[in-house]
C-alpha cells in the first residue's frame, strides 16, 4: 500500500507552497487507492507554536484535504529517536563527538579561508573511547561513508548523485540529547510506513543525508518526489507581494477552496492541456510523472479568473454559504454579521445569478452586493452621482407613476421602462443608468430590472423617490 505524508514545521502559517505539498500527496494517496498522514514537526521548541499548528489543520480542513489516523507530533517521540541511535551506535554507525564550540569555528573558519563548505573534519570518528573529556556531554553523529556516492533516485528530478567526501559526518543527538530533524524525519518517516515522500525539491541535499541515515539503519530508503518550488511572476522566489501568504489570506481574499485546490494543481503538474479539474478528474489523472522539474509561477490573474469561472458555476446557495462563512473572516465582521438579517440572506440568494456573472472572488462580490445592505439615502459612488443629472432626475420622476401601478417583477417594470423610453424618444440606457445610479449608488450592478424585483416595491420607490425631482 502506499503510504504518503505531509510534515509541516508548525513555525508560521500553512504557506501556499505547503498547500500544494499537502495537495500532492493527498492526491498520489488518493489516485493510488493509499493513505497520507499527517506529521507535525515540532522539534523546534522555540519556533513551533499552537496557533501555527491550528493554521495548519484550518488551512487543510478547508481546502479539504483529509489525511489518515491521528496527526503525528514529532517532539513527542524523542525517546524512539534517540533508541535508532542507539542501535546505529551498537552497529558501529555513529559515534560521539566532543568537539568543542571554539574546534567547531576554526573547521569553518579554515573552510572558509579555503573557499569551500563547511565541513566536520571526522576528528572523533575513529577516538579511542577512552579519550573522552570528563567534562562535557557529546554530540552524536553519523559515521558517513567517506568515498564513493549517494544516489537519489527521485521519481521528479532523476538520478541525483551526491559525492560521499561532500557529505560530512553529521548530527544525530545534540549534546543535550535531543534528536536533530534530520534524524527524527527519517526514523518517524520508517515507523509511519511511509513509502513515498513528496516534499519541495529546498529538501533535495536532505535527501541525501537521510539516504545514509537509511543505510546506517539498514531500513528501506522510500521512493522520493522532490517538487519544484513556486515563483513568483518574475521567475524569482516567491515574495508576499506575488502570492507567499497563508491559505488563510486567500480564504479571506474570497477564493473557494475548489478553485484554489483547481489552481494548485495546475503549478507543477499538468494533463494535456486541460486547465479545470473536478477533484474526482485530478485523483482520477494525477500521478508523479506529469510533475515538471522547473520551478512553477504564481499567477495571481490565473487564479482570480478560475475563481471566477467556479463562482459562476457555483449553485446559488452553496455561494450563499461560501459567503456567510467568509464574513467571520472579514475585517468588518461584526457590522457585517448584524446587517445579515433573514431578509437580506434572501435578497442575496435572489439576487446571486446577476452578483456572480460578475465578480471574481467572494469580496468583490459582497462589494457589488452593497446596494442590498445600504440604508437609505445612498451612499452615491461620484460616477454614479454624475448621471443623475436635472434631465435624468426628471425620468425619474416621470417614471415613478406608471412604476407604482405596475406589478412588481422584472418583466413588468421592464416593459414599464420599455415603454416610457419608446414614448419620450430617449435611449433605454438613457433611463436605466439613472435608475441604476439611484437604485445602487453604482454605475454597474446585475441587470437593472432583477435590482428593481430583488430590493421590492417599497424600497425600490423610495430610492427612487430620493433622487427623482
Ligand atoms: N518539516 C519540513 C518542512 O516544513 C518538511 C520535511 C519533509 O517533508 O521531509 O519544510
Amino acid at each position: 500500500e502506499i503510504v504518503t505524508r505531509f510534515a509541516p514545521s508548525p513555525t508560521g502559517f500553512l504557506h501556499i507552497g505547503g498547500a500544494r505539498t499537502a495537495l500532492f500527496n493527498w492526491l498520489y494517496a488518493q489516485a493510488k487507492g493509499g493513505k497520507m498522514l499527517l506529521r507535525i514537526e515540532d522539534t523546534d521548541r522555540q519556533r513551533s507554536t499552537k496557533p501555527a499548528i491550528d493554521a495548519i489543520i484550518e488551512g487543510l480542513s478547508w481546502l479539504g484535504i483529509t489525511w489518515d489516523g491521528d496527526v503525528v507530533y514529532q517532539f513527542a517521540r524523542a525517546a524512539r529517536h534517540r533508541a535508532a541511535v542507539e542501535e546505529m551506535i551498537a552497529r558501529g554507525n555513529a559515534y560521539p563527538c566532543y568537539a568543542t564550540p571554539e574546534e567547531l569555528d576554526e573547521m569553518r573558519e579554515s573552510a572558509r579561508r579555503e573557499g569551500r563548505p563547511p565541513r566536520y573534519d571526522g576528528r572523533w570518528r575513529d577516538r579511542d573511547p577512552a579519550d573522552r573529556p570528563a567534562d562535557r556531554a557529546p554530540v552524536i553523529r553519523l559515521r558517513a561513508p567517506q568515498e564513493g556516492t549517494t544516489v537519489i533516485e527521485d521519481m521528479v528530478q532523476g538520478t541525483v548523485t551526491f559525492p560521499n567526501k561532500d557529505l560530512d559526518d553529521l548530527v544525530l543527538l545534540r549534546s543535550d540529547g535531543n534528536p536533530t530533524y534530520m534524524l527524527a524525519v527519517v526514523v518517524d518517516d520508517h515507523d509511519m510506513g511511509v513509502t513515498h515522500v513528496i516534499r519541495g525539491d529546498d529538501h533535495l541535499t536532505n535527501a541525501a543525508r537521510q539516504t545514509q541515515i537509511y543505510r546506517a539503519l539498514d531500513w528501506d530508503v522510500p521512493a522520493m518526489a522532490h517538487i519544484p518550488l513556486i515563483h513568483g511572476p518574475d521567475g524569482a522566489k516567491l515574495s508576499k507581494r506575488h502570492g507567499a501568504l497563508g491559505v488563510d489570506a486567500y480564504r479571506d481574499m474570497g477564493y473557494l477552496p475548489a478553485a484554489l485546490r483547481n489552481y494548485l494543481v495546475r503549478l507543477g503538474w499538468s494533463h494535456g492541456d486541460q486547465e479545470m479539474f473536478t477533484t474526482e478528474e485530478m485523483v482520477r489523472h494525477f500521478d508523479l510523472d506529469r510533475v515538471g522539474r522547473s520551478a512553477a509561477r504564481f499567477d495571481f490573474q490565473k487564479l482570480e479568473n478560475l475563481n471566477g469561472h467556479y463562482m459562476r458555476a457555483a449553485d446559488d446557495a452553496d455561494l450563499l454559504c461560501a459567503v456567510e462563512a467568509l464574513i467571520p473572516h472579514l475585517p468588518d465582521a461584526a457590522v457585517r454579521e448584524a446587517r445579515m438579517t433573514p431578509e437580506r440572506r434572501a435578497q442575496l440568494l435572489a439576487a446571486m445569478p446577476g452578483l456572480k456573472e460578475r465578480a471574481k472572488t467572494l469580496v468583490e462580490l459582497l462589494d457589488n452586493a452593497e446596494f442590498l445592505f445600504a440604508a437609505r439615502p445612498l451612499p452615491m459612488e461620484e460616477k454614479a452621482a454624475a448621471l443623475l443629472t436635472p434631465e435624468a432626475r426628471g425620468h425619474l420622476a416621470r417614471l415613478l407613476p406608471p412604476l407604482e401601478a405596475a406589478e412588481w417583477t422584472a418583466g413588468a417594470t421592464e416593459e414599464v421602462v420599455r415603454a416610457y423610453a419608446q414614448e419620450t424618444g430617449v435611449k433605454l440606457g438613457a433611463v436605466a443608468q439613472p435608475l441604476r445610479a439611484a437604485l445602487t449608488g453604482r454605475t454597474t450592478s446585475p441587470p437593472i430590472f432583477d435590482v428593481l424585483a430583488v430590493l421590492g416595491r417599497a424600497e425600490s420607490l423610495a430610492r427612487l423617490r430620493d433622487q427623482a425631482v
